[in-house]
């Protein structure tokens, strides 16, 4: 304990220490109060608003009066309630896979497939090892690289987006016996970047590899039915492994893997979080999949929430500010720099009523902080015309523009 109180100490005197803000109303909203104080949001990611959507409230509504608040048990034993099964198959037919497996959170998700894939479940009793390789890119999401270092494979890093790099190292990894996979995001909402996936599915393939691919972000607005990324390029079926939350676009709270059957009914015996953890709760499943539903049959949110990212950024990078990566989505990472710099821009929007953390190392490279802007279909242009203008006075006082 002396050694994180230290650490602990030296931390909060760089001034670095986050500060945990406590909103007193729905944390989705576009309108939310902070300290008795009306404030802008843009740092949610319920895309599509549907978090708060009435016809999802009237079904999660149904969900808690038949089932209570929590699932009591995992799948294996009492949790396992026919939503579930009708959730599952909902998001396989959102993603245009045959068959998906959930859980409570995405991190969860990702936790479990590189260790019940690259350590086959006939060498894990009780400590086997698996012999294969995961490629990722350099900056996939944490909650990636957690998942890989649970598993005993080699990893491999290639530089982020880089197809010639990612060509490098499967050539040198080819011979490997085991699983091979590679494992990249559909969309980097850092970098503010959607990841060239053709060209990733193509050069994979070509090398024997296995391809998995967490959009979480591109989920719900991207593709026409709402499918992700994978769908909008038409290369669904050619992913082996499809990772999405339920917590972005989707607006409620969840993650799953879907892929082919084979594969799906493997998970549901070898993912150590879905077998060792609660169930998703009926709550959850009866407002999700109202929630599915919607996203399926209302492609104007994503064309609405969209055009929002749009507008902002055009008005941001006009009035001089550096905006990361070059694709239209919903998150608009804006440059700051310096760590400080950035915690102080920060608490400057909030005190204009504007509240959009800055996102800093370890979540982004030490030196690289930004303000990542976050979009939804409910923000009107008056919300985003604010927010503009208050970025443009304190870009200037600033220096950043
Ligand atoms: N993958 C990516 C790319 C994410 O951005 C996130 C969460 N922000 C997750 C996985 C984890 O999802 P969850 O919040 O549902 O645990």
């Amino acid at each position: 304990m002396d050694k994180i109180y230290s650490f602990l100490a030296q931390f909060k005197a760089t001034g670095q220490y986050p500060e945990y803000i406590t909103l007193d109303s729905a944390g989705t909203e576009p309108e939310v109060i902070i300290e008795g104080k009306k404030c802008l949001l843009f740092c949610s990611n319920n895309y599509l608003g549907l978090s708060k959507n009435p016809e999802v409230i009237k079904a999660a509504i149904r969900g808690v009066e038949n089932h209570g608040i929590g699932p009591g048990g995992s799948r294996i034993l009492s949790g396992n309630i026919r939503e579930l099964n009708e959730l599952d198959t909902a998001v396989a037919s959102l993603v245009g896979k045959e068959d998906a497996i959930t859980f409570p959170t995405g991190y969860m998700a990702n936790a479990a497939i590189f260790k019940a894939l690259m350590d086959p479940l006939i060498f894990q009793m009780p400590y086997g090892k698996g012999d294969g390789v995961i490629i990722s890119d350099e900056y996939n999401h944490y909650s990636i690289l957690e998942g890989c270092r649970i598993s005993y494979s080699k990893k491999v890093v290639y530089k982020h987006n880089d197809i010639n790099d990612l060509e490098n190292k499967l050539i040198e990894n080819k011979g490997i016996v085991g699983n091979k996979i590679v494992v990249t995001e559909g969309v980097f909402s850092m970098e503010g970047e959607i990841s060239p996936l053709k060209e990733i599915l193509s050069v994979t393939k070509a090398h024997g590899f296995s391809l998995m691919v967490d959009d979480a972000h591109g989920l719900g607005v991207f593709g026409d039915q709402g499918g992700g990324i994978p769908q909008e390029l038409g290369i669904e079926k050619d992913i082996d492994i499809l990772m999405g939350t339920l917590d972005k676009a989707i607006g409620g709270m969840g993650g799953f893997l879907a892929g082919n059957k084979v594969l799906i009914d493997y998970l549901r015996i070898a993912s150590r979080p879905y077998l060792f953890s609660s169930a998703v709760s009926g709550v959850m499943a009866y407002g999700v999949i109202k929630a599915i539903e919607i996203v399926k049959s209302r492609p104007e949110l994503r064309r609405k929430v969209l055009d929002n990212a749009y507008y902002l950024k055009n008005k941001l990078q006009e009035l001089g500010f550096t905006i990361y990566g070059d694709s239209n989505i919903p998150a608009v990472p804006v440059k700051i720099g310096n760590e400080n710099l950035g915690i102080k821009v920060a608490s400057r929007l909030r005190n204009y009523g504007i509240f959009t953390p800055i996102v800093r190392w370890p979540a982004v490279p030490k030196g690289e902080s930004r303000v990542r802007i976050t979009i939804m279909a409910t923000h009107t242009r008056k919300h985003i015309d604010e927010l503009i203008n208050v970025l443009s006075h304190i870009g200037k006082s600033e220096g950043l523009i």
